[in-house]
């Protein structure tokens, strides 16, 4: 069946809409902007560096040079060596301080996990290793798997650490290497060396006041105490949560998958909400076999291309191409598609902008009203309603999230008036001056991705290139890269994630698109007999000015209620530190621009060293 545009009311005043969403906006913005959290420290590792899920690793310490380390075994670090595996370069080393491959699939087993965007086009390399998932969301359980596949097929299991944390990484310029100093008094000097630490690695707490004098139990959803909830993961029986009375702070991505499952199994459930998340209905069909056997060779990629246009570009280029996901992530696109190629005509980009955001709000609206047909009580159905843009928050779906707060176990608590939790307790929380006693926190509380706190977020405390040249420092004050992944001074060291590259909805094709990228030009290197290879200061300030130059006024970004994606409202770092300086034309453009950048076949702006 084709996916046609949604039906959504347009019945609403675009004006005071508009002004709703700028009065909840600011009500929730704190002057503190990303200080509002809690840094983990070594002095909370239960939190960060302890691992709940693997025996801690004993051995003897590795000496060694090597010619690749990648820092990291997510989907980033698998992806980067596989494409390095796949250019015929050999001894690559994984070093990853979980006990195995999986990054956010190793890290967060809480129940009820699932990705946020379809299997289809999040799980990379489906083709390449004959796999199907088994539904359009998956759970954890089934992408980790994925993840320890793809450690197998590329051979990446051999040389990798696991239980191993950099702690230091310094260039040798007599030697032409990085040393590595980890955890586990490793010394490994690598002539490349790939950041691939990942974005939403480290958990973030918030900075509630009295968190330490808490006397319950307390743990972040990604290292999840099943010893205390019962069940375990892929197993969501929480039985020994009948007697206790659970708090979730945090109402993001994670929440949503959570707060079900803990309604129905603790004795009492208290939600407390800064900002609502979007929630739709959640198609999550198993796959259909025939459906799969009739896909062509190359399907996935186009597939993630699909997706990209419709969740991605402002206005759809392919208004006449079908939206293959047809879901809430794809939906304002879609929309905005239909809209264009009803009025067969060329629009004005004025015009274009109007229906995008004509769009936005009836999508919106209708995830609004979705909300109070489905929630019995109308104060909390109205908490429970986002007023803010599409994108602004990534977008959820569930079909258990809403509904659980007609249980009468569960208790939404809106702390937006507050800014936030007051204060913990011995005994519980405060929040607009009522005690909440609970036996147990859990925090649903994200991640640290903010560009700027790398330091933090890696725990990599020095990180030193030519001359001693700190990335931290070099950085202080915006990326300097070229193409996202190198930067002058820093011989051989290449990085992933969100700099000043291309920026993709769904966030593998974007490493995907890096590893190949990396991995090519560290297969050259070593093929022209070069030691390792660097960007020029030209190549560099030219691509800096090209991102600047091209980026688009923060507008949205400014306008859209706080939290991760526009870096808590600005503040250190600016309103883009979270998603770097994407490269503006788009994440394909981005592709074929790179592409074309190899098949000249010169690293031009790169000097290659002996
Ligand atoms: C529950 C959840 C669901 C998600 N769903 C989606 C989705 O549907 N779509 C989407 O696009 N994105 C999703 N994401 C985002 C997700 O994080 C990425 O998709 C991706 O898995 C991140 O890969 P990564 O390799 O960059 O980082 P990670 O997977 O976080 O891997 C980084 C690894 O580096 C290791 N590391 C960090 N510092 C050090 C150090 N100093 N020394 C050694 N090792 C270190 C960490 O232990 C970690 O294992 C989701 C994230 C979470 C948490």
């Amino acid at each position: 069946m084709r996916c046609a545009p949604s039906v959504t009311p347009h019945d609403f005043e675009l004006d005071a809409l508009r002004e709703k969403y700028r009065h909840e906006r600011d009500k929730r913005l704190r002057r503190e902007g990303t200080a509002q959290y809690v840094h983990v420290t070594t002095d909370m590792p239960d939190f960060w560096e302890a691992d709940p899920y693997s025996p801690p690793v004993v051995r003897d310490p590795v000496a060694a040079d090597i010619d690749v380390a990648i820092i990291g075994g997510g989907f980033a670090g698998l992806l980067a060596g596989a494409y390095l595996k796949k250019a015929g370069v050999k001894d690559v080393r994984i070093i990853e301080m979980g006990g195995d491959f999986g990054g956010a699939w190793y890290w967060n087993r809480y129940p009820g996990i699932q990705c946020d965007n379809e299997s289809y086009c999040y799980i990379p390399m489906l083709e390449e290793l004959g796999y199907m998932p088994s539904r359009r969301f998956v759970d954890g359980v089934e992408i980790y798997g994925h993840c320890r596949n793809m450690g197998e097929h590329f051979g990446l299991y051999d040389g990798a650490l696991f239980g191993t944390m950099i702690r230091s990484m310094i260039w040798e310029e007599a030697t032409r290497r990085w040393t590595i100093k980890t955890n586990q008094d490793d010394e490994l000097r690598a002539r490349f060396v790939i950041m691939a630490t990942g974005p939403w690695s480290k958990p973030k707490l918030p900075g509630i006041p009295g968190l330490a004098s808490f006397r319950g139990h307390m743990f972040h959803s990604a290292r999840w105490d099943y010893g205390y909830t019962g069940g375990g993961p892929g197993d969501p029986v929480l039985d020994k949560l009948a007697d206790k009375r659970v708090a979730v702070i945090g109402t993001g991505a994670t929440a949503i998958q959570i707060v079900p499952i803990l309604g129905q199994y603790a004795k009492h459930l208290t939600v407390f909400q800064r900002t609502p998340s979007a929630v739709d209905h959640r198609r999550n069909d198993p796959t259909d076999p025939e459906w799969a056997a009739s896909l062509k060779p190359g399907w996935q990629r186009e597939r993630q291309e699909n997706f990209y246009v419709f969740s991605g570009e402002p206005f759809p280029s392919k208004a006449a191409e079908e939206d293959q996901t047809c879901d809430f992530f794809t939906e304002v696109g879609r929309n905005v598609s239909g809209r264009v190629a009803a009025a067969g005509r060329e629009l004005s980009i004025e015009e274009l902008v109007a229906i995008r955001e004509e769009e936005d709000y009836a999508t919106m609206e209708r995830i609004r009203r979705r909300t109070d047909e489905i929630v019995k009580n109308p104060e909390t159905a109205e908490a429970l309603k986002p007023y803010y843009r599409y994108m602004c928050k990534r977008p959820c779906s569930s079909n258990d999230y809403l509904p659980a707060f007609n249980r009468p176990n569960v208790t939404l608590v809106d702390v937006s008036a507050s800014k936030g939790v007051e204060r913990v307790t011995e005994k519980g929380l405060v929040a607009n001056g009522k005690d909440y006693e609970v036996d147990c926190i859990i925090f649903a509380s994200g991640f640290e991705i903010s560009a700027q706190d790398q330091k933090v977020a890696s725990g990599i405390e020095a990180i030193d290139g030519r001359g001693g040249l700190s990335l931290y420092d070099h950085w202080s004050e915006g990326y300097r890269t070229l193409h996202g992944m190198s930067s002058h001074g820093f011989p051989g060291l290449f990085f992933t994630g969100f700099t000043q590259g291309g920026l993709s909805t769904s966030v593998t094709a974007m490493y995907e698109q890096q590893g190949e990228h990396i991995a090519y030009i560290i297969a050259e290197t070593m093929k022209r007999g070069a030691a390792t290879v660097e960007a020029t200061q030209e190549a560099q300030d030219q691509w800096v000015s090209t991102i600047r130059e091209l980026a688009p006024p923060d507008t949205f970004l400014q306008e859209c209620t706080p939290g991760y994606y526009n870096n808590e409202g600005g503040g250190h770092g600016g309103i883009r530190a979270a998603v770097g300086e994407p490269y503006a034309p788009g994440f394909y453009k981005f592709g074929d621009l790179i592409a074309q950048w190899r098949d000249r076949n010169d690293l031009s702006g790169m000097t290659l060293i002996p």
